[in-house]
């Protein structure tokens, strides 16, 4: 039995894939981007939050935890994250449910069967050559690739089921793992957030290199394969990191030109800062707290420059909430 780390599942999902969808999003990434929008996903153990405005202060979960892990101060309830065991006792003996564990451990086969309780919302197969298109079920995180063996099994038994299946990946793996999950996959979407490596490593913790290589493995793989899936890259729009002129001339430069005729659509996600609460229960601080979301002209100016970058304008797509500006 094969078992892995996962946050949560997401159905009726619509924005990981075409059709209705039930994202699965893992636990555990290799990349550490200064704007994450899922903190939660990033570390693979699972881990401990506690909701402020849920807590009556009985600190019944300070007797509770056997590791002396909990604390209250002038600021909250305050969890020494280094020596919590994930037990979930203070989260069981909380009589108010202000801890919750975050991330839980399961089989593939257990959430085979959660995920095929969808099958009504999934149009299968519509992604390899039906004439409509379908929902399915996307593999996110977090992940997907961090956790090889789970991931191949589970694409594995959704395959078995006709399920349509989408691997949502950061790009940072091996080509051995590409090759175990390629063939079980209908459709990749790929983040490539910054061309330049210098700059990639700054805002991720890592190089691009290893990503950028992955690309043109995958556009290999995509061009000698008998059995074809698309590629979707997405650029997360991040201010002052990922949507500058020079980056998105740049990232939209290397699709036309090192992909073409691969990608058959480019994403450009606003920055959304719904995540902001997450950070706090996690006691993690976030540079971009205080950033507010794009406005609807600044989108509009994104995907203008990456429509001058060569790339097919029609499969260039920009999407996400944006702030209402008051008039003067
Ligand atoms: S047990 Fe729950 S309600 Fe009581 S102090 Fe701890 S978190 Fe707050
Ligand atoms: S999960 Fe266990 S170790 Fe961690 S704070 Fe709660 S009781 Fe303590």
């Amino acid at each position: 039995m094969i078992n892995g780390q996962i946050l949560h599942l997401q159905r009726l999902s619509t924005e990981d894939g075409p059709g209705i969808r039930t994202t699965v999003f893992f636990k555990g990434c290799p990349l550490h981007c200064a704007w994450c929008h899922n903190p939660e996903s990033i570390s693979s153990r699972i881990q401990t939050q506690w909701f402020s405005v849920r807590c009556l202060d009985c600190r019944t979960c300070i007797g509770a935890c056997p590791n002396g892990c909990l604390t209250m101060t002038d600021d909250g309830l305050a969890i020494d994250r280094e020596h919590c065991q994930a037990c979930g006792k203070c989260a069981q003996a909380c009589p108010s449910g202000a801890l919750e564990a975050i991330g839980r451990t399961v089989s593939v086969e257990d959430l085979l069967v959660e995920l095929l309780k969808d099958r009504a919302y999934y149009e299968v197969p519509a992604l390899c050559g039906g004439e409509k298109s379908g929902g399915g079920v996307t593999l996110s995180g977090g992940e997907p690739t961090f956790q090889p063996d789970f991931a191949e099994a589970l694409l594995c038994g959704l395959k078995e089921q006709g399920i349509a299946t989408a691997l949502d990946t950061c790009g940072l793996t091996s080509t051995h793992t590409l090759d175990r999950l390629l063939p079980l996959t209908d459709l990749v979407l790929f983040d490539l957030k910054i061309n330049d490596p210098v700059l990639h490593h700054e805002f991720t913790g890592v190089s691009n290199k290893q990503i950028l290589e992955n690309l043109v493995y995958i556009r290999d793989y995509c061009r000698t394969q008998i059995r074809p899936f698309e590629l979707w890259i997405r650029t997360p729009l991040i201010p002052g990191a990922t949507n500058s002129e020079g980056n998105l001339q740049a990232v939209g430069r290397y699709l036309a030109d090192t992909l073409n005729g691969t990608v058959s659509r480019w994403e450009l996600c606003a920055f959304n800062n719904l995540c902001r609460d997450q950070y706090k229960r996690l006691g993690m601080e976030w540079a971009y707290a205080q950033t507010p979301l794009m406005t609807a002209d600044e989108l509009a100016h994104c995907e203008q420059i990456a429509k001058a970058s060569g790339l097919r304008q029609d499969l260039i797509l920009a999407t996400g909430a944006t702030r209402t500006v008051e008039p003067q």
